[in-house]
């Protein structure tokens, strides 16, 4: 029994805790509702008492699955971030590639989140959702000017920022420390090295808290629905649709302005060329699992030299994620719509700068986005309560959403690939069009080895 449950790959557990959830929540209300008179409790009551007893019998499970998940954001990002940014600190990522690279993921990461935002306010994901009943956020919430909350992102004493888990200042410190590691050249190789390491082991703790997802994602659902009804799910379908449609848009948008207006090539053809990456980023919602194949489209179909690939595409399966910044600028908009919040143009700046931050601290893992949405929410009030409904609610439909988020982020890299490449002069057109078959040359045959 045990063996077959593990032998199901995790999304597949987590559908199955999901359908499982479901069935208990809503057989529990109509069960009480049927039967409740035989044990004193009145139809309309039904609803608050089923919420009430899977809330105690199955609530800790939830935390639980919700402790572990915060327990992680600190050293993870920590890591990932620092041993990602070192990886620039080969001589042959410096330079105008380097620069150019860095300056495209900016602003893509930029543009992802504002066409998030958008499609958030336009199509309104989570109006429909009543879920007010969690505290009143708002009244905790201190309100802050746009440039104090600015401000609060550089840490005053990064040890606090770590034990405080405030991963905005975190991520600003990690970037400044990579840099600094850089920097130092030679004499800081023991620490990038130990950083390195350090990220591949706490990937592997992140591993082990995914295990946990399909038994909280079935306390976490059954409450949901037990205390929401089933109406709950409209709002979670309006919401994929609603991310799909713009992850679509952005590629059309930004990839065609850039592949079609600025680099002037076809664009189908870099769809046809990273066919195999696109197919293994959305099957295992993982931009480091695609990296490979990404680094071989990269160069067999689309022209890129090795140098660039190797120098681009590792950094970007690390900090440019531009399908999961739009996806942060959604659920933003979706929290906003379900608990009422008021979003104005202050607020709109700080989510997208803060969406783009957390972009670049997401993990290359499958759902990381979720470890951090609560940022981005926080800074319009959203409360930790509120936070943990969210999750709930989008968690059992998350991996639909992390293949389409996935698919971009790794899209995106060739495409910052592509365009340095062709303009650094280095590119081959004749393998973009497919008239020439890739030789790798004498120098990439050796790096490849
Ligand atoms: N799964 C995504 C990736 O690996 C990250 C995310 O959860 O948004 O690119």
């Amino acid at each position: 029994m045990i063996r077959w449950w593990f032998a199901i790959p995790l999304w597949g557990r987590v559908f199955m805790a999901l359908v499982a959830g479901i069935v208990l929540g809503l057989g529990l209300q109509a069960g009480l509702k049927a039967w409740g008179l035989h044990i004193g409790i009145a139809p309309d009551q039904a609803q608050a008492v089923a919420a009430g007893w899977i809330k105690t019998w199955l609530g800790p499970f939830g935390d639980l699955f919700i402790r572990l998940l915060r327990m992680i954001i600190v050293p993870l990002i920590m890591t990932t971030l620092v041993a990602g940014i070192v990886q620039l600190g080969d001589p042959k990522r410096l330079g105008t590639v380097g620069v150019k690279t860095l300056l495209l993921y900016v602003v893509m990461t930029l543009i992802a989140v504002s066409i998030g935002l958008t499609f958030g306010t336009v199509l309104q994901p989570g109006s429909g959702l009543v879920l007010t009943d969690v505290g009143a956020g708002a009244v905790a919430f201190e309100p802050m000017t746009i440039s104090e909350r600015l401000l609060a992102i550089v840490p005053q004493n990064p040890v606090e920022a770590m034990v405080k888990g405030d991963v905005l200042s975190l991520i600003f410190f990690s970037i400044l420390f990579g840099i600094g590691i850089i920097l130092c050249g030679p004499s800081a190789i023991p620490v990038a090295d130990v950083f390195t390491a350090a990220s591949e082991a706490i990937l592997k703790v992140t591993q082990i808290v995914m295990e946990f997802a399909p038994l909280g994602v079935f306390a976490l659902m059954a409450y949901t629905v037990a205390s929401q009804g089933i109406e709950i799910f409209a709002s979670v379908f309006k919401l994929i649709a609603c991310v799909y449609l713009a992850l679509i848009t952005y590629m059309l948008l930004v990839y065609g302005g850039i592949i079609k207006l600025w680099l002037k090539l076809p664009l189908w053809r870099f769809f046809f060329g990273m066919a195999d990456a696109q197919a293994v980023a959305y099957s295992t919602a993982s931009s480091s699992a695609a990296l490979p194949v990404t680094m071989n489209c990269t160069t067999q179909k689309l022209g890129v030299p090795q140098s660039i690939a190797g120098s681009t595409l590792p950094l970007g399966a690390v900090i440019n994620m531009d399908g999961t910044a739009l996806y942060q600028g959604i659920l933003a908009c979706f929290a906003a719509q379900a608990f009422g919040y008021h979003l104005g143009p202050a607020e709109y700046a700080i989510i997208l700068v803060t969406a783009s931050l957390v972009s670049i601290g997401t993990a290359s893992i499958p759902s990381a986005s979720l470890f951090l949405m609560a940022i981005v929410m926080s800074t319009f009030g959203v409360t930790p309560e509120q936070v943990a409904m969210i999750l709930a609610f989008v968690l059992p439909v998350d991996r639909i959403m992390d293949m389409a988020r996935t698919t971009v982020n790794v899209a995106s890299d060739a495409v910052v690939a592509l365009a340095v490449a062709k303009t650094e002069g280095e590119f081959d057109s004749e393998i973009y069009m497919g008239t020439k078959v890739y030789e790798p040359t004498a120098r990439e045959r050796d790096d490849l080895v």
